[in-house]
């Protein structure tokens, strides 16, 4: 899209010279999903330095930067500890492992979720139980993770999914009646807050027995490859999470228990070391970006934009509509041929997925689920999108309803 400003002429009363810009061009940036590129911009000479200060060191695997890193993490979601990992699917992992479940446990997950969510429980030889979500927060819903629980049941993992908050005062609540875990999956909502009921607030991923996080780089806060992490209070957790992630062994060499190898890279956790204090900034350019499109949608029947709910504040990972008129894959086909990209998070429940035909099953009746799924639409998203391609975008949406 092109626009032109046109000839400006600046006249100032007391001079005799006029300032004369001629025919300006710009070209609005072309829209991209996530725009990494132009976040990097900002910092890059921040990061360049991080990233020599680790080659000079020659500190690559479990340097200085991790425990700086984690220090750092941890009071910024004042949780006593946080351990970083090769990535959020292993975080899960991990933290399943270190609960020490048996075969054929039950462990409560949505099913309208990203895969990691489910696939650790059955690599683990655990049985993923998929409870349903709700409509407008399309998290967890508490009364089929009820439904869902049964005497094998032994953990719940909540998914703050697209940048809010499940409910974790009703989760919290059936894991303790019934005696189960909880683990957060909070890839999605890094530096969001629960508000309890009361009012008092608790960052996500720091509510259940533990809290895992991703730090791929389209994640609100994202390194520039794989990374992740699990936070929790419980010291004896803890240690066992470090020692599972580092072959099972505390003293080199002698294996306690069986672990894995999931490291974050000296790397990595430099390049986090300068985002982590952006983050509260990237989470309120996302929050404003959204409150925009809400703004510039709200008059369109058909298409229902994000909730924010009364117990949580919203980072807005995912800007995802509900397109309520059975038109949702035309609109995207028509956003595409405007040159705006659109993604279908996600297009299949977990318990329709192949891989889960015959190691899971469904709890509960999972009937919202499925008709998310054909009614989602996420639009692009990021720290750095500008009113002019909000607008763009939006003015297309309203176009494609009216036509
Ligand atoms: C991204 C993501 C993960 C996995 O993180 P990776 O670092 O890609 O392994 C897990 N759960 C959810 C909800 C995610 O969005």
């Amino acid at each position: 899209m092109k626009r032109y400003f046109g000839i400006v002429f600046v006249f100032k009363k007391s001079c005799t010279f006029a300032a004369v810009k001629i025919l300006i061009q710009t070209r609005m940036d072309a829209i991209q999903m996530v725009d990494l590129k132009n976040q990097h911009n900002k910092i890059k000479h921040e990061i360049n330095a991080a990233i020599n200060e680790v080659l000079d060191s020659a500190a690559f695997v479990k340097g200085r930067k991790i425990k700086e890193f984690e220090t750092a993490l941890a009071d910024f979601l004042n949780v006593k500890h946080a351990i970083s990992v090769g990535n959020g699917t292993d975080a899960l992992q991990i933290a399943l492992m270190a609960l020490e479940l048996k075969a054929g446990d039950e462990v409560i997950v949505p099913n309208f979720t990203f895969i990691a969510s489910a696939e650790v429980i059955a690599l683990l030889g655990l049985i993923p139980v998929f409870a349903d979500v709700d409509y407008d927060t399309f998290n967890i819903n508490a009364d089929s993770v009820k439904t869902a629980i049964s005497p094998k049941t032994k953990a719940i993992i909540p998914v703050h999914l697209f940048g809010q908050a499940a409910n974790m005062e009703k989760i919290n609540k059936l894991a303790k009646d019934y005696n189960l875990f909880v683990v957060e999956d909070n890839a999605q909502a890094i530096g969001a807050e629960y508000i309890f009921s009361e009012g008092k607030r608790k960052k996500l991923g720091t509510m259940g027995n533990l809290g895992c996080t991703s730090f791929f780089p389209s994640k609100n806060l994202g390194c520039c490859g794989d990374g992740g992490a699990i936070f929790t209070d419980n010291d004896i957790l803890a240690e066992k999470i470090r020692t599972i992630a580092n072959h099972g062994m505390k003293t080199r060499y002698y294996h306690e228990i069986l672990g894995v190898n999931s490291r974050l890279d000296t790397l990595q956790a430099a390049i986090l070391n300068v985002k982590l204090p952006h983050l509260k900034e990237y989470c309120e350019k996302r929050y404003e970006a959204a409150m925009y499109y809400n703004n510039a949608l709200a008059d369109l029947q058909q298409v229902i934009t994000p909730l924010i709910s009364d117990y949580s504040t919203h980072v807005f990972h995912q800007y995802t509509l509900k397109i309520q008129n059975g038109k949702r894959n035309e609109l995207k086909v028509f956003l595409e041929s405007r040159n705006i990209p659109a993604m279908i998070y996600y297009p299949v429940p977990l318990h329709k997925q192949n891989v889960f035909k015959f190691s899971a099953h469904a709890g509960d009746i999972l009937s919202v689920s499925e008709r998310l799924c054909d009614e989602v639409l996420s639009l692009p998203m990021h720290t750095e999108l500008s009113k002019e391609q909000q607008d763009y975008i939006a003015n297309a949406i309203k176009e494609f309803f009216n036509k």
